[in-house]
């Protein structure tokens, strides 16, 4: 269920502070400790799942929850005509934390690129 190493299972059991945006018997959601936009909410499984890359059948309600509670945070927080979702995953995706998480992105103006496009 969680790993003794993990600094987001320490979250999730309150061994490390976090700044709570929603929570639920499922999932957990607190703002990004170096945010990158004016809303930067990171939701994560409260079990501790490593990577997107590796979820199974099992895991299909607690993703479907993380995108269901997505919208709400992000009005809640002020991102109120649309947002991000984000989730870095393994060494292509750069995911730095390995426990699962979705970054929920936006604020008051448009988001930068996606990424930056390529020259042609
Ligand atoms: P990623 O590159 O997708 O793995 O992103 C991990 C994110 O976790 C980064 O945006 C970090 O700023 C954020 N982060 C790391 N430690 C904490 C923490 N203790 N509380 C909140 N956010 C954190
Ligand atoms: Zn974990």
């Amino acid at each position: 269920m969680h790993d003794p190493n993990c600094i987001f299972c320490k979250i999730v059991l309150g061994q490390i502070p976090s700044r709570k945006a929603y929570e639920d018997e499922e999932v957990l959601a607190f703002h990004d400790i170096h945010p990158i936009a004016p809303v930067h909410v990171l939701v994560i499984p409260k079990q501790h799942i490593a990577t997107l890359a590796e979820v199974g059948e099992a895991h299909q309600a607690v993703l479907g929850r993380m995108l269901l509670v997505a919208p709400r945070i992000a009005r809640e927080q002020g991102s109120d005509d649309g947002f991000r979702v984000i989730m870095n995953t393994g060494r292509i995706g750069r995911q730095e934390v390995l426990h699962l998480h979705m970054h929920v992105l936006g604020g008051k103006e448009p988001l930068g690129a996606m990424l930056p496009r390529p020259r042609q």
